[in-house]
Protein backbone atom coordinates (compact mmCIF):
# COMPACT_ATOMS: atom_id res chain seq x y z
CA UNK A 1 0.00 0.00 0.00
CA UNK A 2 1.06 3.25 -0.94
CA UNK A 3 0.00 5.81 1.98
CA UNK A 4 0.75 9.81 2.51
CA UNK A 5 1.72 9.48 6.08
CA UNK A 6 -1.15 12.06 7.72
CA UNK A 7 -3.84 10.12 5.67
CA UNK A 8 -3.16 7.08 7.97
CA UNK A 9 -2.97 9.13 10.79
CA UNK A 10 -6.02 10.84 10.29
CA UNK A 11 -7.86 6.99 9.61
CA UNK A 12 -6.66 5.88 13.10
CA UNK A 13 -7.79 9.13 14.99
CA UNK A 14 -11.24 8.25 13.59
CA UNK A 15 -11.21 5.24 14.77
CA UNK A 16 -10.43 6.38 17.86
CA UNK A 17 -13.26 8.85 17.98
CA UNK A 18 -15.30 6.15 16.62
CA UNK A 19 -16.84 7.59 13.79
CA UNK A 20 -18.22 5.38 11.33
CA UNK A 21 -16.02 5.07 7.48
CA UNK A 22 -18.39 5.64 4.68
CA UNK A 23 -18.42 6.13 1.18
CA UNK A 24 -17.15 9.77 0.28
CA UNK A 25 -18.89 12.12 -2.15
CA UNK A 26 -15.30 12.82 -3.43
CA UNK A 27 -15.06 8.49 -4.39
CA UNK A 28 -11.20 8.30 -2.41
CA UNK A 29 -10.53 5.33 -0.89
CA UNK A 30 -10.29 6.26 2.74
CA UNK A 31 -12.90 4.00 3.98
CA UNK A 32 -11.37 1.08 1.86
CA UNK A 33 -8.32 1.57 2.91
CA UNK A 34 -9.34 1.78 6.70
CA UNK A 35 -11.16 -1.32 6.40
CA UNK A 36 -7.94 -2.58 4.57
CA UNK A 37 -4.95 -1.48 7.97
CA UNK A 38 -8.20 -2.52 10.42
CA UNK A 39 -8.25 -6.15 9.43
CA UNK A 40 -4.48 -6.31 8.64
CA UNK A 41 -2.22 -4.25 10.66
CA UNK A 42 0.82 -6.10 9.37
CA UNK A 43 0.57 -5.28 5.98
CA UNK A 44 3.32 -3.08 4.58
CA UNK A 45 2.93 0.89 3.68
CA UNK A 46 5.40 2.38 1.79
CA UNK A 47 4.94 6.30 2.75
CA UNK A 48 4.48 8.88 0.00
CA UNK A 49 4.78 12.35 -0.49
CA UNK A 50 2.11 12.88 -3.18
CA UNK A 51 -0.96 10.70 -4.49
CA UNK A 52 -1.58 7.65 -2.80
CA UNK A 53 -3.77 4.81 -2.69
CA UNK A 54 -6.65 6.42 -1.04
CA UNK A 55 -6.29 9.54 -3.67
CA UNK A 56 -6.36 6.82 -6.86
CA UNK A 57 -10.03 6.41 -6.96
CA UNK A 58 -10.44 10.13 -6.11
CA UNK A 59 -12.17 12.96 -8.13
CA UNK A 60 -9.87 15.52 -7.33
CA UNK A 61 -6.60 13.47 -8.31
CA UNK A 62 -5.82 14.79 -12.14
CA UNK A 63 -3.46 13.97 -14.74
CA UNK A 64 -0.86 17.01 -15.23
CA UNK A 65 2.61 17.50 -17.10
CA UNK A 66 4.38 16.70 -13.41
CA UNK A 67 2.00 13.25 -13.02
CA UNK A 68 -0.91 12.64 -10.87
CA UNK A 69 -1.71 15.94 -8.53
CA UNK A 70 -5.44 17.17 -6.17
CA UNK A 71 -6.99 19.79 -7.81
CA UNK A 72 -8.98 20.57 -4.68
CA UNK A 73 -8.83 23.70 -3.05
CA UNK A 74 -8.59 24.32 0.63
CA UNK A 75 -10.83 27.71 1.15
CA UNK A 76 -10.71 27.63 4.81
CA UNK A 77 -7.64 29.24 4.52
CA UNK A 78 -7.79 33.28 2.97
CA UNK A 79 -6.58 33.11 0.36
CA UNK A 80 -7.62 29.61 -0.10
CA UNK A 81 -4.53 27.20 -0.78
CA UNK A 82 -4.15 24.34 -2.95
CA UNK A 83 -4.58 20.65 -1.17
CA UNK A 84 -2.05 18.80 -2.95
CA UNK A 85 0.73 21.93 -1.68
CA UNK A 86 -1.10 21.68 2.46
CA UNK A 87 -0.84 18.12 2.20
CA UNK A 88 2.88 17.75 0.46
CA UNK A 89 3.91 19.99 3.28
CA UNK A 90 2.27 18.49 6.03
CA UNK A 91 3.42 15.16 4.76
CA UNK A 92 7.04 15.89 4.86
CA UNK A 93 6.73 17.71 8.40
CA UNK A 94 5.54 14.40 9.67
CA UNK A 95 8.05 12.16 8.41
CA UNK A 96 10.74 14.54 9.16
CA UNK A 97 9.13 14.60 12.58
CA UNK A 98 8.44 10.68 12.86
CA UNK A 99 12.72 10.08 11.56
CA UNK A 100 11.21 8.22 8.00
CA UNK A 101 12.12 8.80 4.27
CA UNK A 102 9.93 9.28 1.50
CA UNK A 103 9.43 5.72 -0.14
CA UNK A 104 10.51 4.45 3.52
CA UNK A 105 8.20 0.91 4.13
CA UNK A 106 7.03 -0.09 7.19
CA UNK A 107 4.21 -2.23 8.75
CA UNK A 108 1.24 -0.68 9.19
CA UNK A 109 1.49 -1.71 12.99
CA UNK A 110 5.51 -0.69 13.14
CA UNK A 111 4.23 2.98 12.13
CA UNK A 112 1.65 3.01 15.16
CA UNK A 113 4.87 2.09 17.50
CA UNK A 114 6.63 4.74 16.25
CA UNK A 115 4.00 7.47 16.27
CA UNK A 116 3.51 5.88 19.89
CA UNK A 117 7.03 6.48 20.74
CA UNK A 118 6.97 9.78 19.09
CA UNK A 119 3.21 10.73 20.27
CA UNK A 120 4.52 14.24 22.47
CA UNK A 121 3.79 16.88 20.13
CA UNK A 122 2.65 15.46 17.17
CA UNK A 123 -1.11 17.02 17.11
CA UNK A 124 1.11 20.15 16.92
CA UNK A 125 1.97 18.83 13.29
CA UNK A 126 -1.40 16.61 12.10
CA UNK A 127 -4.21 18.71 13.39
CA UNK A 128 -5.96 19.93 10.91
CA UNK A 129 -7.12 24.26 10.57
CA UNK A 130 -10.33 24.12 12.87
CA UNK A 131 -9.73 21.13 14.96
CA UNK A 132 -9.37 21.33 18.41
CA UNK A 133 -5.86 19.95 19.26
CA UNK A 134 -6.54 18.23 22.26
CA UNK A 135 -9.75 16.31 20.88
CA UNK A 136 -7.64 15.50 18.43
CA UNK A 137 -4.68 14.63 20.30
CA UNK A 138 -7.36 11.91 22.48
CA UNK A 139 -9.01 10.10 19.53
CA UNK A 140 -5.52 9.60 18.18
CA UNK A 141 -4.76 7.82 21.48
CA UNK A 142 -7.83 6.24 21.29
CA UNK A 143 -6.97 4.89 18.21
CA UNK A 144 -3.34 3.46 18.88
CA UNK A 145 -5.16 1.17 21.61
CA UNK A 146 -7.70 0.23 19.47
CA UNK A 147 -4.58 -1.51 17.77
CA UNK A 148 -3.02 -2.01 20.96
CA UNK A 149 0.11 0.34 20.59
S1 LIG B 1 -5.63 14.59 -1.23
FE1 LIG B 1 -6.89 15.34 -2.96
S2 LIG B 1 -6.83 13.62 -4.45
FE2 LIG B 1 -6.19 12.79 -2.47
S3 LIG B 1 -8.06 12.00 -1.53
FE3 LIG B 1 -7.78 14.12 -0.77
S4 LIG B 1 -8.99 15.39 -2.18
FE4 LIG B 1 -8.67 13.42 -3.17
Amino acid sequence: MRARPHHLIDIVTQIGGGAAFTPHAYGHAVHLVAAEVMADPDLTVTFVVGADDICEPCIHLVEGLEGAHCDDVLRQFDPPISKQDYNDDLDRRLLEFLGLCEGQALTFRDYLVLIRERFSGIEEICTHPGEDLTSRRNKLNRGLETFGV
